[in-house]
């Protein structure tokens, strides 16, 4: 399926890159480009750069590059078309298929869509307004909520009514089935979803409403929380409660806190951290990762990370390692929720938050019976135990050491022998953990292009001074082509690389097209130079006069070797008076230009 053509370029044209950028990277103007810390890679100072003008990215740490439908793509995680479409919704294009299956399937999306948005004003209005409501509104005010919080979380109530929704709608039955918002009993009657329930709408990360999870009140039926199952809007393992409300934090201040329910994401914002998520009714999955790691480096952990044992804790690892993040828990005490935790508190848990592993070795000490030498002894055994999962040796030998302290033991080496010995024994064997571990990595399982690696590359050696003129002598083709373009021949390029980007800049009437024409090396060059600028003192002509003077030298010395290795004598006078005439200033646009003309017909000779 693909988007039709045309609309793909209205969508670039409607859309502000900058404005999209700067709600991942918070962006600063220096001279005429924007500066900001790299989302894709960890930083402290910024080298991630915006072209504004052309609506290009370049990152000098990391080399990632693009434009505005790449950042799109690789901040969240979408293929082409699903970032098109993400771009679209933003700036209320409809978009056309040249499929009829994936323009039905589109719109179905958008109708469900319509159906939710319906549903949660429905359920909220009933929460304001509705007498039968009034339970829940005390109940909510008990927990402290105002009705600035229920309007701001969208939070409803679902009358106890077997069909209140479904008769007030005024939505096709097959919409609300799949929605996830009613279903058909027995008897083929239509019957709401969820009944007698204090709603909380969940959003994905644009805002659009996907599902919902319902509160049972106090004394109610069924399970306490019910919420919404997968469906065509859906997903439990990639959608993060409270992501809509908290992206813009998380992204500025690098830091997630992930919580394991909607009332302790509510109770995070309420104490001023906006930067809480939660996942709905599952535990955190490889998609959730990928997803958080978009946004932020550091993830803390707002429940029993601990509780999950020891399959879970190779996961966190697994993710530290892969995912370059770094995993911390909550400074909560233990069996305290930060949904019934005061907002002084929960500030000062998040600001004592330790590393996971750190966390979960001083628990076991903690709980162990320091008082005697077996009880130490044990107690180290189960450090151990839990040290063994980390996966680099440095910090494996940090916490060692806390151990030996702790548990009075002098020898370290001991420890060390003990710990080698846990290392090479075998664990048993738990098929999902490395299903989940290494399932689809950090990209969509619906993206069919192949991984876009982006590993760090080696420092470049050295370059050269005409490299370095090269380059130059492409920044202002980029920036001021009027100055040079009339000048610029492929030939007067010795790098191969620097020579085709430039043909690719004299063949396209814009910089998107010959970005879009040019090979990997060349791309990844143009996108670097469209966010450098020329040094302002620099001169056009200079350049030219250097570059020009390097090509001929380079010619003239080819010409030579050849004529001797052939004994024949060539006349090379003739250029090497241009050359001359290239260091006065008023001869040397001149000669500039005779020389090019001289270079590329010498070159089809030699062709
Ligand atoms: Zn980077």
């Amino acid at each position: 399926m693909g988007i039709l053509d045309e609309d793909i370029i209205k969508v670039r044209e409607a859309t502000d890159a900058v404005a999209v950028i700067g709600e991942q990277v918070a962006l600063r103007r220096v001279g005429t480009r924007m500066q900001g810390l790299c989302p894709f890679h960890s930083e402290k100072s910024p080298s991630f750069s915006v072209n504004p003008n052309e609506g290009l990215y370049y990152c000098f740490g990391c080399q990632a590059h693009g434009d505005v439908i790449t950042f799109v793509r690789e901040i969240h995680h979408l293929d082409f078309a699903g970032a098109v479409e993400w771009l679209a919704n933003r700036a209320g294009i409809q978009l056309r298929y040249d499929s009829p299956g994936a323009t039905r399937e589109h719109q179905r999306r958008s109708v469900l869509t319509a159906a939710m948005t319906k549903a949660v004003e429905w359920y909220h209005t009933r929460l304001l307004e509705a007498p039968d409501a009034g339970p829940a509104r005390r109940y909510l005010r008990e927990r402290g909520y105002d009705v600035d919080t229920v309007r701001a979380f969208k939070l409803g109530w679902a009358p106890a009514g077997w069909d209140d929704l479904c008769r007030s709608l005024g939505v096709d039955a097959d919409v609300l089935a799949d929605a996830g918002l009613a279903f058909k009993s027995k008897v083929g009657k239509q019957i709401d979803a969820f009944r007698g329930r204090v709603m909380f709408p969940i959003f994905d990360v644009d805002g659009k409403p996907v599902a919902f999870g319902g509160r049972v009140l106090p004394g109610g039926d069924g399970p306490k929380y019910k919420n919404s199952q997968d469906g065509p809007l859906y997903s439990k393992r990639r959608v993060l409660y409270g992501l809509n409300w908290s992206k813009e934090e998380i992204a500025r201040t690098g830091e997630v806190i992930v919580c394991e329910g909607y009332t302790d994401v509510i109770a995070f914002h309420r104490a001023g951290v906006k930067r809480a998520v939660a996942t709905c009714g599952t535990a955190l999955a490889d998609e959730h990762m990928a997803r958080l790691k978009n946004f932020a480096r550091r993830i803390i952990l707002a429940y029993d990370a601990d509780a999950a044992g020891q399959g879970a804790a190779e996961r966190f690892f697994a993710w530290e390692q892969r995912l370059e993040l770094d995993i911390f828990v909550l400074g909560l005490p233990p069996g305290a929720d930060p949904g019934s935790t005061g907002a002084e508190e929960l500030r000062e848990a998040v600001a004592s938050a330790r590393p996971f592993l750190e966390f979960r070795v001083g628990r076991i000490l903690d709980a162990g019976d320091m008082t005697t030498a077996e009880g130490r002894a044990r107690a180290a055994d189960r450090a151990l135990g839990a040290i063994a999962a980390h996966p680099d040796d440095l910090v494996r030998d940090q916490y060692l050491m806390t151990v030996a302290d702790r548990c009075r033991i002098a020898d370290a080496d001991r420890l060390r022998v003990r710990l080698d010995e846990l290392r090479r024994t075998p664990r048993p064997v738990n098929g999902a953990r490395h299903a989940t571990v290494e399932g689809p990595a950090d990209r969509g399982d619906d993206d069919p292009s192949p991984p876009r690696t982006r590993t760090r590359q080696p420092e470049p050696p050295p370059r050269s001074v005409s490299h370095a003129v090269e380059i130059e002598a492409l920044r202002l083709a980029v920036h001021r082509p009027e100055q040079v373009a009339h000048l610029l021949e492929p030939i007067l390029f010795d790098d191969v690389v620097h020579r085709a980007a430039l043909a690719c800049l004299l063949d396209a009437p814009t910089l998107g097209e010959a970005l879009e024409r040019a090979d990997p090396d060349a791309q990844q060059l143009l996108y670097r130079l469209a966010v450098e600028e020329p040094d302002p003192e620099t001169e056009a002509d200079d350049v030219i006069a250097i570059l020009v003077r390097s090509a001929a030298q380079r010619a003239v010395a080819a010409i030579d070797v050849d004529a001797r290795a052939s004994q024949q004598i060539v006349d090379l006078r003739w250029p090497k008076a241009r050359m001359e005439e290239l260091a006065d200033s008023a001869l040397r646009v001149d000669a500039a230009a005779q020389l090019v003309a001289w270079l590329c017909r010498a070159g089809e000779e030699g062709a």
